[in-house]
């Protein structure tokens, strides 16, 4: 373990590439039309609606590599958060730091309206936020994968799922899986089972607790899906995290997903994209974050981008793929019914 420990931060350490030296599909564009979202960097994107805003829940403080002491870095959070006073969703993945660590400044500085929803952990570990922050655990509700006895082998994918709403989005959380960090390891696993009084100061104390993926769709007036996006902010194994088999009538319209850890996942992201069939790829989770400059973004070797974005061309002829420096805007595609006849599942 040690061995692999070593190796780990000598890779991170020393492996990096500027981005701008490799054929990926990076994009940088700004200022365009609604609707669009903005990607704010590791698993963080904004989705403004129908004068709302969604907010999966995203990271600026990002300590230098090792990350052994953590803090939220308000100079780093005001210096690259967009004005977001509109947000009224934040739904939060799981509950590792470079997730959940500046949540509560996010909440309480540029998201008053906001309400959080996420994992059971991840609720633990915000209640030492003062003032405290509206956020509901969704476990209870989330699309539930159904797995052998051993928890592991055989899993089906949720049959349904349940839809939460609030103002034009309906949001359903499902039951994924984190990928393991390096050769094999999860890192950082664990659950946080009680309330914490005060914020973990470690690494370790930001438990993963359960992962979840997201379906979202944004509606319009009537109820009806204008579009649908599907969000994993950790690689996972089919069939953890993919859309309930009833939701199947709509596609989805934009895939986001995280590249990072991607091959320590088998049939990642293929098996998803042939259920989700997206119009849209959007990669994020790609940049190496270890006290970077957003604008300046840099990957690391051992994450093999190029290698992932082959795999997706071989398996998925066609699809467009984008990988969008952080704080930069990705545009939706023209709106695509097909298949969707009106509002779809009730609300909880
Ligand atoms: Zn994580």
């Amino acid at each position: 373990m040690r061995l692999i420990i070593t190796l780990l931060l000598l890779c991170i350490a020393g492996c990096t590439q500027d981005v701008a030296d490799l054929n990926l599909p990076t994009t940088q564009d700004t200022k365009l039309k609604e609707p669009k979202l903005t990607y704010l960097g590791v698993g963080g994107w904004l989705v403004r609606w129908k004068g709302e805003a969604l907010l999966f829940s995203p990271s600026f403080s990002n300590p230098s590599f090792p990350p052994i002491l953590v803090s939220p870095n308000d100079k780093r959070i005001d210096q690259y958060m967009p004005e977001a006073s509109d947000v009224t969703v934040l739904l939060i993945g799981h509950s590792h730091y470079d997730h959940l660590l500046d949540v509560t400044q996010i909440m309480h500085k540029y998201t008053p309206l906001a309400k959080a929803y996420g994992p059971e952990t991840a609720g633990h570990i915000l209640m030492a936020a003062r003032p405290p922050l509206d956020f509901e655990n969704v476990e209870p509700k989330m699309a539930k994968v159904t797995c052998d006895e051993d928890g592991k082998t055989h899993c089906r994918a949720a049959m349904t799922g349940k839809w939460l709403c609030k103002g034009p989005f309906r949001f359903m959380p499902i039951n994924s899986k984190h990928a393991p960090h390096f050769m094999g390891i999860d890192l950082l696993p664990g659950d946080q089972y009680t309330n914490l009084s005060t914020f973990p100061r470690t690494v370790w104390g930001w438990k993963e607790g359960t992962t979840l993926a997201w379906l979202v769709d944004l509606v319009d007036d009537t109820g009806k899906t204008v579009y649908r996006i599907h969000y994993q902010d950790s690689a996972s194994s089919p069939p953890m995290g993919f859309p309930p088999i009833t939701t199947g009538r709509k596609r989805v319209d934009v895939e986001i997903l995280a590249a990072a850890s991607w091959s320590q996942v088998k049939q990642y992201p293929s098996a998803l994209l042939k259920v989700t069939k997206p119009r849209l790829l959007a990669l994020g989770h790609w940049e190496d974050f270890f006290g970077n400059d957003p604008y300046k973004p840099e990957v690391s070797t051992l994450q093999k981008e190029p290698a992932l974005i082959n795999k997706i061309h071989e398996t998925n002829p066609g699809l467009p793929v984008v990988m969008p420096y952080p704080l930069t805007e990705v545009a939706l595609p023209a709106p695509d019914s097909t298949g969707l006849k009106g509002p779809e599942g009730r609300c909880e």
